[in-house]
């Protein structure tokens, strides 16, 4: 589709839009995920019609009818990018295509209908250039944007559902580490996994993280920040945490290594990371990585760095990884210096701060 074909957006009327006043004091401290701007983006789907009625229209519930499909058998995915605040007042997107990429092979896998790319980025555009004031200023603050798409038929028959609504909304976000980044504990999930070969692991879904919150809270309750969860067949090898991407640094073979892809979700910051780590002169190497050689080099202090990766908290630092029968813990665990240092150069891309020799900026 092109952009000369997209269909023209609706706007409808906010009655009640936030004032200048009230929304500077809102984004003092947005926090993460619990604000959301004046408007949103709808778009339908029906099987006999594609995509129809793009509206802009104030934020606000959706109503469903009780047999909609997604709240039996959960035909859900979503994305999570970021519009960012550059230092001239404009703002940016940092490689939205992958999102949309993305946001159909999920589709895919899940049986519901493609979103053609350019409907994807219109909708982005659309959203963030009437809720422009809502972009935080203060430093490695965003616009978080949560696209996703749901099925709306009402029938209780398990298959792929005939309508579908896509819904775009946003959310202020702060600095995920207002005081610079702090490391990660870690929690092994030894009783559940995430993902297993010809599962649903590499599409972003809901019940992916449905599933997620047991391993989740099991961390919490032994003191850990996140879950690192294993591969389902062998349980050896690492996969990734609920919510980012894992990279070894071993600084004295200038060599990272990051799971491969196949049942985690291909990390779009993860992608960059290969980019940009290449650049520097390092070998990466995508591998199946043990969770017996991440204790084994750690111990040895072969293992120099590891951090996680992804949209919400760009790069943060792992130190402690936490077992049922002990712990152990990587030695530049504070601030490790190509751990700051990849971080320092996403911010400054994302940020429009640095030159996109990539073509992953998009100033909007
Ligand atoms: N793994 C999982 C399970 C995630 O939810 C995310 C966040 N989208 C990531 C990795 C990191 O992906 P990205 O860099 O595209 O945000």
């Amino acid at each position: 589709m092109t952009i000369e074909a997209l269909p023209t957006f609706t706007q409808l009327p906010h009655p009640h839009a936030t004032d200048a006043a009230k929304r500077a004091e809102l984004l003092t401290n947005p926090g993460f995920g619990r604000l959301f701007t004046d408007h949103m983006v709808t778009i339908k789907y029906h099987v006999d019609k594609g995509w129809y009625e793009p509206q802009v229209e104030p934020y606000g519930p959706i109503t469903l009818d009780p047999a909609a499909s997604v709240l039996h058998y959960a035909q859900e995915i979503f994305e999570g990018m970021k519009a960012y605040r550059y230092d001239d007042g404009g703002v940016g997107l940092f490689r939205p295509e992958a999102n949309a990429r993305r946001f159909n092979a999920s589709a895919k896998r899940m049986s519901m209908p493609q979103l053609p790319v350019d409907l994807f980025m219109e909708s982005i555009k659309q959203l963030v250039s009437v809720d422009k004031d809502w972009v935080p200023t203060q430093a490695e603050a965003s616009l978080y944007l949560r696209p996703f798409m749901f099925a709306t038929e009402a029938f209780l028959g398990v298959r792929p559902a005939k309508e579908f609504l896509y819904t775009l909304i946003a959310s202020p976000a702060g600095a995920y580490f207002a005081s610079g980044p702090k490391p990660v504990t870690i929690w092994v999930s030894r009783e559940y996994t995430r993902a297993a070969p010809g599962g649903t692991g590499t599409a972003k879904c809901g019940g992916n993280y449905a599933a997620s919150l047991a391993a989740q809270a099991e961390a919490i309750e032994n003191g850990c920040d996140q879950v690192v969860f294993l591969d389902a067949v062998e349980r050896k090898y690492v996969d990734e945490l609920g919510g980012m991407n894992l990279f070894f640094v071993y600084e004295n073979d200038q060599v990272i290594y990051t799971p491969k892809l196949g049942t985690i979700l291909p990390g779009i910051t993860r992608d960059a990371i290969i980019s940009l780590a290449g650049e520097a002169g390092w070998e990466v190497r995508e591998v199946d990585y043990s969770l017996d050689r991440w204790r084994e080099d750690a111990n040895s202090g072969a293992l120099t760095e590891v951090f996680a990766c992804g949209t919400a908290a760009v790069i943060t630092p792992v130190g402690t990884v936490r077992e049922a029968d002990g712990d152990f813990t990587i030695s530049k665990a504070q601030a490790g210096k190509l751990t700051m240092q990849l971080r320092q150069t996403l911010l400054d891309l994302q940020h429009g701060r640095a030159e996109d020799r990539h073509g992953w900026v998009q100033r909007l």
